[in-house]
């Protein structure tokens, strides 16, 4: 993990949030590397859940959320996790991360009971802060989805099964964050809520995680780092029917990557008004503050039909640490020096293709790879820079160690007849290629 936080610093990957203040614990900001691998990464979840099928559309609601949503959701009675805190030294701890009952931080066995702690933050709407009129930073993207389901189903006309998804910030005050950005507490979810018939959800679930396993493997995760952990019933969440939780080996050690939950009708009955006309089965609490009714109608029966609702959650945070994890890797050279590469797919590599004139301000030659770097970012492929470093060793390590999958050489002989040189950084080789070739395998080599 230590390599990985320092690789992140110097290349700018991520950095601690707010450090020149003394940073603000459990956040991070992602530098320039970071946000075009993380922007790659949520348009290829995007491009699997919506573009590469019909039946699932998207969504981008408001973070700040009204109480009444999570009052009904059941997030404002139980979406805590147990605190305990040492009497000797103060330090507060969740009860379930602690190994023994002994304080990690000073020793000491005098600790409290535990007691819940809510995870939410609230912040206070319009100028007077007195307390009445707040909302929630929402703690996952899911309930503005459940929301506006009938504002989806009525202007898109979809029919059971059909999903909505949304890639988006979530919040949670969690009570240790730890472990680089796998637990922060602003982090970036992309959850699909994926609606069916009662009595279909059990075969949806288990489709769901095949689907979803088979996505995490084309990000380049090794199937051997991945585990199903199947929720058992005393730790599920208070919505879940059955939770498989998709598990990665990250360098800390086994924990949660995705959750896939079969969260029933609980989440649209609660949101919906007449709950009892409905036959809901899972929810009792009546609901008067809604005005909606969060079902659909059976054209054969003209019975109103909940729909159940199977939710595969990944965290885009811990999907990047885990994609970055098994990208890494450090070999040494025949000529004894060290190599740092990352191996990303190329769909997910921040940079695409490194133009290098051989000679550093040399102005044909940087005119050159400045035109070659325009033709073929107009491919619109993703980022291409021209990197005017002078130095061609440096140039490749440096790309190397950012996951540039293509390095492409300008050099003399590329002013007399066109062809430049295009080295691949798992392979290092090196092929030498007339210059107009080189949109066609550039396409080639990167679609996914
Ligand atoms: P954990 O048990 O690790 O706290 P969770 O079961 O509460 O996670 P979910 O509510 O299922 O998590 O959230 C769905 C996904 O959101 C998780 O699989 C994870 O990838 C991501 N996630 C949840 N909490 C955090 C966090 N504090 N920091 C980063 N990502 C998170």
């Amino acid at each position: 993990m230590e390599e990985l936080v320092a690789l992140c610093k110097r290349r700018g990957f991520i950095f601690q949030s707010n450090e020149i203040y003394g940073g603000l614990q459990g956040l991070y900001d992602y530098g320039p590397l970071g946000v075009e691998l993380k922007n790659n990464i949520k348009q290829s979840w995007w491009r699997s859940m919506v573009y590469d099928r019909d039946d699932i559309e998207g969504l981008d609601a408001s973070i700040l959320t009204n109480p009444k949503v999570l009052k009904h959701s059941g997030h404002e009675d139980t979406f805590s996790d147990p605190m305990v805190d040492c009497r000797s030294c103060k330090a507060r701890w969740r009860e379930d991360h602690i190994e023994s009952s002994k304080c990690p931080s000073c020793g000491s066995e005098d600790m409290t009971e535990p007691r819940p702690f809510n995870l939410m933050f609230k912040t206070s709407l319009g100028p007077i802060d007195d307390g009445s009129s707040f909302a929630y930073l929402r703690p996952e993207t899911a309930q503005q989805i459940f929301t506006n389901f009938k504002n989806v189903l009525d202007s898109t006309s979809k029919k059971l099964p059909f999903g909505i998804v949304q890639i988006g910030k979530a919040f949670r005050n969690e009570i240790t964050p730890r472990n680089f950005i796998f637990r922060v507490r602003e982090f970036e979810q992309m959850e699909l809520e994926f609606f069916v018939k009662p009595g279909e959800d059990e075969h949806w679930h288990k489709t769901w995680l095949e689907n979803r396993l088979d996505w995490w493997e084309k990000q380049g995760i090794d199937r051997e780092n991945l585990e199903i952990y199947d929720v058992p019933q005393e730790e599920l969440a208070h919505y879940s029917k059955s939770t498989l939780d998709i598990m990665y080996k990250f360098p800390h050690g086994t924990e949660e990557l995705e959750g896939i939950a079969n969260r029933t009708d609980f989440d649209l009955g609660s949101h919906s008004k007449n709950q009892s006309e409905l036959n809901i089965s899972s929810n009792t609490q009546e609901n008067t503050d809604s005005n909606a009714k969060l079902a659909v109608q059976d054209i054969e029966t003209k019975e109103w039909v909940v729909p159940y609702v199977i939710e595969p959650s990944a965290g885009v945070d811990r999907g990047f640490l885990a994609i970055l994890n098994e990208a890494y890797s450090k070999e040494v050279l025949e000529d004894g020096k060290e190599r740092v590469v990352l191996s990303f797919k190329p769909h997910l590599s921040p940079i695409k293709a490194a133009i290098i004139p051989l000679k550093r301000n040399n102005e044909e030659l940087v005119e050159l790879a400045k035109n070659i770097k325009n033709s073929l970012q107009a491919l619109q492929l993703g980022r291409v820079v021209v990197e005017n470093s002078g130095n061609i060793g440096k140039s490749y390590r440096r790309h190397d160690e950012i996951g540039t999958p293509l390095c492409i050489t300008v050099d003399f002989e590329s002013l007399e007849d066109g062809t430049v040189t295009v080295r691949d950084r798992d392979s290092m080789e090196q092929q030498r290629m007339a210059s107009s070739d080189l949109a066609e395998y550039f396409k080639n080599y990167l679609i996914f």
